[in-house]
């Protein structure tokens, strides 16, 4: 599960000598009394160094080490140096192991814009900050300040670790209530594949017509391969317990497809091609190149090792053993392997039927004339290319026009012959109460805003037993949800497991995210000269411009807990060959 969007920052503003690292080591131990797990931030001199002198790990930094991490059984540190920018602050934020915190505190980064307490003491002679500082939400002093602000004295450490916790229990309520029908992608995914089971249905189908099908159950060799033992190439077959002999008898030949019934005796040997079964007796081959072979007679020129240049009957596969596993998705290698054991057909699951709708008044089919307005259909046909790509039947049901009696209708009739009702458009906030109404007569659809991008609004749930997902109408949007939400589906009604590829690549330009949100772009991935795989985005990531899809050889995945990807930082992809074609 992905870690919370982001911890609550709370920062403290002053003017120097206020004492704000003084008040803070005196705050913390009245917070941590009080169950909270802190973690700290504090901008410092440019010159501060945390390592001395003498120390082992300085000696290590001194020498050159770009980044020294010390550690021991009970803490560890990492310091890295920062000579040329600043560390980023949202970067920091995000260093902080964010499930193992309630909250961070935060002492300086007086420019970067988060709440904050101002603390103030007459004392110091400065005038309050927080007439300027639109970031401060409260102010703890030692005089009256004229503020509609709530105010504490800086002097009651009681009163501002309750404000603290405060502020936290509001957090909280409110990241509780954006919540509702908030969800991480994982969160979403882990929900959808708890909700359904492996369907049932298996068809036993000639081998030819089973390319891309999901097998049903194991299918167990009922033979050894290769059935004999055999040569390995074309040469000379002779017995292991008689390799001083020096010289050999030919006795016979040997083609692929016939067998010598009788032994090889010791001084003997046979001529034998590549695939042919060895002769009893036989169980080393020498390959032609290093014989000499005259009037009858060979002799080996080169070094001879016993059991050389045999294949084992059973060598590739043993009677018995498992040789394609149930829900095995049958590609060119796997139909050659059942072809290899005389299987002419496999049992296979039923392929799963997909009821497929597009909605939307402004939604026309390719081939009309355009009304002014409207747009053509372009996700029936990203949709319909997916669901059979992953090895499903479509039934089209065409564009389904924001009427609620024909919805009614037509998902009714989709439910009742089809494994899985996909629809795409209709489910953003705007028009989600049209589409609501249907769906909830009809079954039980939750309405979900994901926390990611492009493909926030999702709905899913049951149309009586069958499985509905309402996708996005962004063109993008509803790719990408596809991707990450209903192939998993799938292949779990197929009774597979879902694990698609992803790999790590250096990111070769800026990319933005938000903390808290996994975002997907659109990338075209490659590999250097030195090996290393290297991404950038297709431009433009608009949920509605399918160019930046069809550009791209991979999504990039920046994750909730990255707040950005700088260049040549390391960012997820995952590419996209045989998942889109
Ligand atoms: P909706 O989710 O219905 O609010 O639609 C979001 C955006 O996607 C709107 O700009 C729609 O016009 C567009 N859209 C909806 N359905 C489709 C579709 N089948 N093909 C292309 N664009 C669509
Ligand atoms: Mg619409």
């Amino acid at each position: 599960m992905t870690p919370a969007p982001t911890l609550p920052l709370l920062g403290f503003a002053a003017w120097s000598g206020t004492g704000k690292t003084t008040l803070l080591e005196q705050l913390i131990p009245l917070l941590v009394a009080r169950g909270l797990r802190l973690g700290v931030l504090k901008h410092a001199h440019h010159d501060f160094d945390i390592d001395q002198p003498g120390k082992d790990s300085h000696r290590l930094r001194k020498a050159g080490a770009n980044q020294m991490m010390v550690a021991s059984r009970r803490r560890h540190a990492r310091i890295i140096e920062t000579e040329l920018a600043e560390a980023d602050f949202r970067e920091l934020l995000a260093s902080f192991d964010q499930t193992s915190l309630d909250l961070l505190l935060v002492e300086g980064f007086k420019h970067e814009h988060f709440p904050k307490i101002e603390l103030h003491r007459a004392a110091i002679g400065k005038p309050l900050l927080f007439p300027d500082d639109r970031d401060i939400i409260a102010v703890a002093s030692d005089q009256s300040a004229d503020t509609t602000l709530p105010r504490l004295d800086i002097n009651d450490l009681d009163a501002i670790a309750d404000f603290v916790c405060d502020y936290l229990a509001g957090c909280q309520t409110r990241e509780q209530g954006a919540g509702n029908g908030f969800l991480s992608v994982e969160a979403a995914r882990d929900t959808i594949l708890a909700a359904l089971t492996p369907s049932s249905g298996c068809t036993l189908t000639p081998l030819a017509q089973c390319h891309g099908a999901v097998l049903a159950t194991d299918l167990v060799s009922p033979i050894n391969v290769p059935p004999h033992a055999n040569s390995a190439m074309d040469g000379v077959g002779l017995r292991s317990d008689d390799l001083a002999a020096g010289r050999w008898q030919l006795v016979g030949e040997v083609l692929a497809g016939q067998q010598h019934h009788e032994p090889v005796l010791a001084g003997q040997a046979v001529q034998i091609m590549t695939g042919a079964p060895v002769p009893p007796g036989v169980d080393t081959v020498v390959m032609r190149e290093e014989t000499v072979m005259a009037d009858g007679w060979v002799t080996i020129q080169a070094p001879i090792k016993a059991g050389q240049n045999v294949r084992q009957a059973g060598e590739d596969l043993a009677k018995g053993a498992v040789a394609i596993a149930a829900g095995t998705r049958l590609g060119a290698p796997q139909l050659g392997l059942a072809a290899s054991l005389g299987q002419a057909t496999l049992p296979v699951r039923t392929p799963l039927k997909v009821a497929l709708f597009s909605t939307g008044d402004e939604v026309q089919a390719p081939g009309e004339t355009l009304a002014p307005g409207h747009i053509f259909d372009s996700n029936r046909f990203t949709l319909m290319a997916q669901i059979r790509g992953a090895g499903c039947e479509v039934m089209d049901l065409g564009i389904i026009p924001d009427d609620q009696a024909v919805l009614r209708q037509r998902l009714a009739e989709a439910a009742a012959s089809a494994d899985l009702v996909l629809s795409s458009g209709g489910v953003s906030v705007g028009n989600a109460d049209y589409i609501k109404g249907v769906l909830a007569e009809l079954g039980h659809i939750d309405f979900w805003r994901i926390q990611m991008r492009p493909g926030r609004p999702l709905a899913f749930g049951k149309l009586g037993d069958t499985p509905f997902f309402g996708l996005p109408g962004n063109p993008v949007a509803a790719m990408i949800c596809f991707l990450q939400f209903v192939e998993p589906a799938i292949a779990r009604l197929q009774g597979r497991s879902w694990q698609p590829l992803r790999l790590s690549a250096l990111a070769s330009e800026r990319m933005k995210s938000r903390p808290g949100r996994t975002e997907f772009l659109r990338g075209v991935f490659h590999q250097d000269g030195n090996g290393e795989l290297r991404v950038r985005t297709t431009g433009p990531q608009g949920s509605g411009i399918l160019s930046s899809m069809s550009d791209a050889n991979c999504l990039i995945e920046i994750v909730p807990s990255q707040p950005g990807i700088a260049i040549g930082e390391r960012v997820w992809i995952h590419p996209l060959q045989g998942r889109l074609a």
